[in-house]
């Protein structure tokens, strides 16, 4: 049946999905359709009951469907969807991201992380007047022109296309490095530090499936930035109010100039931000010279959903509360792997974590992601899923806690992985 479905879809949708990953092309098979889902709970479209580690990807903090948040989603639909026009609640989210992550003085919403890329990449620019920006290998900040691109030959060469359709006279001013190596940066910078526009980067990178940054390299990207007067770019989107309150600046103690955000900020809805030092902000029209501008952005419907999700997060021990649930479940699978005998490694931080079939201790670079073992992946992957336990249909991905699994969620999903793990080796 589920076949049925995805083939109707394919004849009207590309691949019949509205973005890529959902296609299982990673792990092959046929992706699930949802129907409706609560708590921590995806229904199909057979109604089959599934443990979802996925949380469309990251926003689902509090769990599918909190009711809190479809009563704010309500009361808002029923004063009108969008008016194109100030409204108090889009100055109230203003005041809350800003508390919440101090390094952002200014803020703009837009409808998605991709958007909010986009716009802080073209502040950056318009704000120095250089063009080249930075970027890390196995981080991804969306699908704009400028970030769909990697390294050439060599580090400092042209950076290259990687999607037809990005022109390569753009793709020439975005030159890729290799995350977490610091004398790469260095020596980029002395060479190229007074053309560099910005510096864009996933401080803990959620989309190599998890790979926090390290302190002493994003402290030296810090000062490389101060020094030669480039913009950086903290791309927040996935991490920002998931690895702890403020973000994972506030876990490296380092300001950005700039942060976008997305996911979580919009608590289910299409809701993207880029925000930062009030004197760059500045610079935005109608205040400024660079254009930016968006006819749904800030929309009370989309603004009632990201508030509301906020305020919940910010209770007392909210973090607390979920970085022990993602540690209990990492340890347990951790555990189970040992005692099966497969070769995985885990990081996690708050209510994120990866997954990495390998017999690497640490994983800290991209390099050692792409060697793990993704025919294993894919077993365990389809192992779940048969169980009802949904992960990522990608190795690339990180996973997701939410506020709503509880201890026996997480116990079914350890004793689950042990069974799998049997399967593997
Ligand atoms: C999801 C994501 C984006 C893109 O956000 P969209 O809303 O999908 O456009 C950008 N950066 C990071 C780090 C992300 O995880």
């Amino acid at each position: 049946m589920t076949k049925k479905l995805f083939d109707e879809a394919k004849k009207r949708i590309p691949g019949g999905v509205n973005s890529p990953v959902r296609a299982f092309k990673a792990v092959t098979g046929t992706p699930l359709f949802i129907n409706k889902a609560s708590g921590p709970y995806l229904y199909d479209s057979k109604d089959k009951k599934y443990l979802d580690y996925v949380g469309s990807w990251g926003p689902m903090i509090l769990g599918h469907a909190h009711p809190e948040i479809v009563k704010a989603v309500n009361d808002a639909a029923k004063c009108g969807l969008s008016f194109g026009a100030p409204t108090e609640i889009e100055t109230q989210m203003a005041n809350k991201i800003c508390d919440l992550m101090p390094s952002i003085e200014k803020i703009r919403m837009v409808n998605s992380g991709t958007e909010a890329a986009m716009s802080a990449i073209r502040l950056a620019r318009g704000y120095t007047g250089r063009d080249i920006i930075i970027k890390f290998e196995g981080c991804y900040h969306g699908h704009t022109d400028s970030l769909l691109v990697k390294a050439g030959s060599g580090a400092l060469t042209f950076g290259v296309p990687t999607s037809p359709g990005v022109p390569t006279d753009l793709a020439k001013y975005t030159v890729t490095l290799t995350y977490n190596d610091i004398h790469q940066l260095q020596d980029a910078f002395e060479k190229i530090g007074n053309k560099v526009a910005a510096v864009i980067i996933e401080p803990i990178a959620g989309n190599m499936s998890l790979v926090p940054g390290n302190q002493e390299f994003l402290n030296t990207l810090r000062e490389l930035c101060n020094k030669h007067q480039s913009v950086l770019i903290f791309d927040e989107v996935m991490t920002g109010f998931r690895v702890a309150l403020g973000g994972a600046q506030s876990i490296f103690n380092i300001t950005p100039d700039i942060t976008i955000l997305g996911k979580i900020i919009g608590g289910g809805m299409p809701v993207g931000a880029f925000g930062g030092k009030e004197n760059i902000m500045n610079h935005i029209a109608p205040d400024g010279p660079i254009y930016q501008a968006g006819t749904l952005s800030g929309n009370p419907v989309a603004m009632s959903a990201g508030l509301t999700t906020l305020n919940l997060i910010s209770s007392e021990g909210f973090f607390n509360s979920l970085e022990h649930k993602t540690k209990i479940l990492v340890d347990g699978i951790t555990e189970s792997a040992k005692k099966i005998g497969v070769p995985l490694a885990m990081n996690y931080v708050g209510g994120m974590f990866g997954l990495f079939f390998t017999s690497e201790k640490t994983i800290d670079s991209f390099e050692k992601v792409i060697n793990c073992n993704k025919e294993h992946y894919n077993i365990f992957f389809h192992g779940m899923l048969e169980e009802g336990i949904y992960l990522a249909p990608s190795s690339y991905e990180a996973g997701f806690v939410s506020s709503s699994h509880s201890d026996d969620d997480i116990k079914l999903t350890i004793d689950t992985a042990e069974k799998i793990f049997k399967k593997i080796n």
